[in-house]
């Protein structure tokens, strides 16, 4: 938490005993320090159409900094260029607190606004925002700077450097620090900072920039600035080194085989980065497999120790957030709810689910993100008797997938192709070739698997580990009392409010199914859940009656479900990023190691392969961070998460072993 006083309007911190900027006027500071001395007028200007430019900051306290960039960006870079600006804070303002830091800027009034729109309160660890263009892309990363840029991949072409005074803030300006900024500049990229200081000058120095002293802005007599002419500390990143053996594709077209979450998020992230995408999609609609149930719910259960997997769940639960509040309308245009941040409650229904929860409520998250809740509170938020204490996350909620997916997809760009079933993919002469019964229907350079399980069918994908779940959810008639409910409530299984004149809930687990009917028996499972979950919102419901007719071979009246697969990986993590020919590893080398441990020269990549694969239960949490991932890769842009959550969803991470498709010469 920040911990700022107003004086004058002007925002000062208690903690370091510092101002944000200078008192005389921080906008024209920000813009003689950082822009001039950067030379972001001329440099913007001479972009050309579809080229990027990215920014980093040390400090982003009020944005005063991006968003005069962001003001001179939108004067002088051509219209179809994009921005990336990286930004560090370990104590970022709150919402309030912004709204009251754009009230000194009427200049920066339209870009304050965009940015406030997308402000949250932030958990640590790396945040992607879209304020306003789409050729604006803020990456936050929230922590200390020592922590968070050895996380981070990028290619740098111009340094803010703007903690607070080097004697008040030494943290800002370690050596660890500067190592970490030559490390993400390219060569011939700039800094400019408003000190002077000798150790920070000399540590830049010493990381291959050439620095000038030049006067100051205001009561300061002298600033410096420079230019990275030696790459001292090489940047070895898992991006990096897959960047250098990988030439960015010259044709922006891409073919998504998979038209669910993960196919959609990705076509959106793509589509708005000006890429022409095929999305090719076996059955008759959009998400009709995993992603076409009527509720999925934005929430995480996380466990206390918050390793790689949860960090990820956490970031991208935010961006999901973000993500539906930007882009879905809460209504369609036929009137039908799309989703509603209504918020979640995860309830402690067990020993175990209070230790955990009481162990997350110590790790300080905002209190908009997660707070704990007593059951007298859960019941006044519920809108019914709540047995339980819990944990409530009260900027989540429902979302129903398949608008998520066609609002994703609202882009002149993007072309759907349904019933079409890929059963092989060839390439030659830099393009891949779709093949549906032998027969070729589309080519690209780029094609990205985004279809779960059924990537399993493709050659190229079938060494992967996913296997599946039947997942049943079951739609329940709402009643008059039911209809109270006003948040999702979560023990094992989940309930979402009324929709429709139906409640979603679910979802039941089996991992032996080998078909997708809707069963009563499943059913009956999803009732006890209910029950446990919680015994008020089953009696609304009529649980007892609904039981009875079920048990009775009869479906309730207003009654439905829907079944289907979730893929899932051994370590439930997606599987994320470029694809490489494990088979001829396997066939060639006998080598029975994750590619994760060959240096990158060695594996053996398909060129222009990806995957969003095996989301689980959590397609909606991790597929839009995902296709940020993946245009990351595509349009070598900031990596949109730290580098060992993109380790982490590797296709390269698991064991090889012999691909089951039988090869056409066997
Ligand atoms: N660029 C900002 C603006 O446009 O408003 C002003 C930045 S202010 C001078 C310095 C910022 O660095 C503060 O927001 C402070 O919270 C942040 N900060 C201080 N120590 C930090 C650390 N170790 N890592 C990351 N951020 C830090």
């Amino acid at each position: 938490m920040s911990i700022v006083e107003w004086q004058d309007g002007q925002p000062f911190s208690t903690q370091f005993g510092d101002v944000y900027f200078s008192r005389e006027s921080g906008l024209e500071e920000t813009r003689y320090v950082y822009l001039d001395h950067n030379q972001l007028s001329s440099r913007f200007a001479a972009l050309k159409s579809g080229e990027h430019f990215t920014i980093a900051e040390n400090g982003f306290g009020t944005g005063l900094n991006f968003l005069a960039a962001w003001q001179l960006w939108k004067q002088n870079a051509p219209k179809d260029a994009y921005l990336h600006f990286v930004s560090t804070e370990a104590f970022p303002l709150s919402l309030a607190e912004m709204e009251q830091a754009a009230e000194a800027w009427p200049e920066l009034k339209q870009e304050y606004a965009a940015l406030i729109q997308t402000w949250q309160s932030f958990a640590t660890g790396f945040h992607r925002l879209h304020p306003g263009a789409s050729n604006l892309t803020l990456t936050l990363l929230i922590g200390d700077s020592n922590q968070t840029l050895p996380q981070l991949d990028a290619e740098v072409d111009a340094w803010f450097l703007d903690g607070f005074a080097p004697a008040k803030n030494p943290e800002m300006w370690s050596e660890a620090v500067m190592q970490q900024i030559g490390r993400l500049t390219k060569i011939g990229g700039t800094f400019a900072t408003f000190t002077s200081a000798g150790f920070v000058k000399r540590a830049l120095q010493a990381q291959g920039f050439e620095v000038r002293k030049v006067s100051g802005y205001g009561r300061k007599r002298e600033m410096i600035c420079g230019q990275l002419t030696e790459k001292v500390t090489p940047n070895l990143s898992w991006t990096a080194q897959y960047r250098h053996l990988h030439a960015q594709p010259i044709e922006h077209h891409a073919i998504i085989i998979g038209g669910g979450l993960a196919g959609c998020s990705l076509a959106h992230s793509l589509a708005r980065r000006g890429w022409k995408i095929d999305i090719v999609e076996a059955k008759s609609s959009l998400a009709s497999a995993a992603s076409g149930n009527a509720a999925g719910v934005l929430y995480a259960r996380l466990a206390p120790k918050m390793g790689t997997l949860a960090q990820l769940i956490l970031g991208g639960l935010q961006y999901s957030q973000r993500w539906v509040k930007q882009w879905l309308p809460l209504e369609s245009a036929e009137g039908e709810k799309q989703w509603s941040p209504c918020g979640v409650i995860q309830l402690a229904f067990n020993e175990d689910e209070t230790t955990r929860i009481a162990g997350l409520s110590e790790l300080g998250f905002p209190d908009n993100l997660m707070r704990t809740i007593s059951k007298e509170e859960a019941s006044q938020i519920a809108g019914l008797p709540i047995e339980q204490s819990g944990l409530f996350y009260p900027q989540a909620g429902w979302v129903h997938p398949p608008s998520l997916c066609h609002a994703a997809v609202l882009h002149d760009n993007i072309s759907i192709h349904l019933n079409t079933k890929i059963s092989k993919l060839q390439h030659s002469a830099n393009a891949w070739t779709l093949f549906q019964n032998e027969i070729p229907v589309l080519s690209a350079p780029i094609v990205i698997l985004a279809c779960a399980n059924d990537a399993l069918h493709i050659e190229e994908a079938a060494q992967l580990p996913i296997r599946t779940l039947k997942g049943q959810v079951s739609y329940l008639p709402a009643t008059a009392e039911s209809e109270k409910l006003n948040t999702v409530i979560c023990a094992e299984g989940y309930l979402a409010p009324e929709r429709n004149a139906q409640h979603a809930m679910g979802a039941t687990f089996d991992p032996h199914a080998t078909d997708l009917s809707i069963t009563h028996s499943a059913h009956l499972e999803n009732l006890d859940t209910l029950s446990g979950l919680s015994k008020t919102a089953f009696d609304a419901l009529a649980g007892e009656q609904l039981r009875e007719q079920l048990n009775n071979d009869q479906l309730p009246a207003g009654m439905g479900g829907r079944a289907a697969y979730r893929a899932v990986t051994p370590d439930y993590t997606p599987i994320i990023g470029p694809m490489a020919n494990m088979d001829s590893i396997i066939t060639s080398k006998k080598i029975t190691q994750p590619l994760k441990h060959f240096s990158h020269q060695d594996i053996p990549w398909h060129t222009g392969l990806f995957a969003s694969l095996a989301h689980g239960t959590r397609g909606l949490i991790t597929a839009p961070i995902a296709a940020e991932v993946i245009a990351s890769f595509l349009m070598n842009e900031p990596c949109p998460v730290p580098t060992d959550q993109l380790v982490a969803m590797q296709p390269t991470r698991f064991p090889l072993k012999p691909n089951p498709i039988p090869r056409s010469s066997d």
